[in-house]
């Protein structure tokens, strides 16, 4: 083995350095993003830093090579918190056990962050007829909100890939379909009364109650009109999370604040789960609630709103991925990632790395020592593939 190739000890003290860097979301990841610049500096590679406007948080951004267009490989540094999760070892120290390594992330996603990191010397060894980026963001498990303002510059001060990989974790099967995510805050807004005399007042609970009916029914409509085989479920899903309200039992309350979200099938019309909480509210709740508090509002605000991804009919993303794998065949998955933010933004993306998703967000998050040898494979065919 020529001795740009990386090693498999490489990719694990690789990963150890991720995982030794507490980058849950509500945190900074300005020591990962630190880190991994000194590294690509010791290799000769230069990075630009999009920084987040409070200057706690950065995506990265580095080229290898030369010329336009080129493959991207992208990667979140964050990760979910492990609050209340029982662990067998510190998430934040990566663990062997068994041929697996432990850890916050190992698996989502720094396990890819680390194959990518260790296969730049063999990257920079080769004479590439088209570039390699990458790519690393924040804030990905909160809304797929860091990666935006990186995607906003591709094409204008950054170099923009001609096709984007995301290594979220596959098991290295090829994604190329997602469901959207959309998570909406409902605020109900009535008036008070002594509970004696309820007639004189709103239950902002008892309005609450009607629209989270319509939501199941909704859901429920979903569940027997929409039927898509290649997602499990197999249509659009929309549910209510939490719920706040009242002060007292002998109070009529004022107030009532659920939040709830819809995970839409890609051909699945965005924001009608919405739209249609919107006019049932206004055709059958607010009427009655405007007789007796002209004041009384029912106000719906989006919170977040990831796309759906489905790649396109032809994508040079998802040719890319399967031409690596050696795969035949593309799959979808409920869970969302960036990959539908870069496919709107003109960059054709596919979805393929390391670790399994069961693993993801879990206590003992793991990636197997086998996966990240998989993913190292393909990163060697990708040079391989993009050498002169
Ligand atoms: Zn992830």
């Amino acid at each position: 083995m020529p001795p740009e190739n990386a090693t498999t000890e490489d990719v694990t003290d690789l990963l150890a350095k991720l995982v030794g860097f507490d980058t849950t979301s509500a945190k900074s990841n300005m020591a990962l993003i630190g880190f991994v610049q000194d590294y690509l500096d010791g290799h000769g590679v230069a990075s630009t830093l999009i920084v987040s406007a409070d200057g706690e948080k950065a995506n990265l951004h580095a080229t290898i090579g030369d010329g336009d267009g080129g493959i991207g490989l992208s990667g979140h540094s964050d990760c979910v918190p492990v609050a209340g999760q029982n662990w067998t070892s510190d998430p934040f120290a990566l663990t062997m056990r068994d041929g697996k390594l432990y850890g916050r992330g190992t698996c989502d996603m720094k396990g890819f962050i680390a194959c990518v990191l260790a296969s730049v010397p063999l990257f920079k060894s080769r004479k590439l007829k088209e570039p390699i980026h990458i790519l690393i963001s924040y804030d990905e498990e909160v809304g797929c909100d860091g990666v935006r303002p990186l995607i906003a510059r591709l094409g204008a001060d950054l170099a923009k890939p001609r096709a984007v990989i995301v290594g979220e974790p596959t098991s290295m099967t090829v994604i190329d379909a997602h469901k959207s995510i959309d998570v909406y805050q409902t605020r109900v807004t009535g008036k008070e009364a002594h509970s004696s005399l309820p007639a004189l007042g709103v239950n902002a609970i008892s309005v609450a109650a009607e629209l989270i009916g319509e939501i199941d029914r909704t859901a429920e409509h979903n569940a027997t009109t929409e039927n898509d085989p290649r997602f499990e479920p197999s249509y659009s899903t929309v549910s209510v999370g939490t719920i706040e309200g009242g002060t007292a039992t002998n109070i009529v309350p004022k107030t009532c604040e659920f939040s709830w979200q819809v995970r839409g099938l890609p051909s699945a019309p965005a924001g009608e789960a919405a739209r249609n909480l919107a006019a049932f509210a206004e055709k059958d709740l607010l009427p009655k609630m405007r007789q007796v508090a002209e004041n009384a509002s029912i106000e719906t605000e989006s919170q977040t709103s990831v796309p759906a991804f489905i790649a396109g009919p032809k994508s040079d993303a998802v040719a890319l991925a399967l031409a690596l794998t050696g795969a035949n065949r593309t799959s979808a998955v409920s869970y969302a990632t960036e990959a539908g933010l870069f496919e709107k933004a003109g960059c054709p993306a596919v979805i393929c790395g390391p670790g399994d998703i069961a693993q993801a967000h879990a206590a003992d998050e793991f990636v197997s020592i086998a996966q990240l040898e998989t993913c190292m494979r393909f990163l060697a065919d990708l040079a391989d593939r993009l050498s002169v």
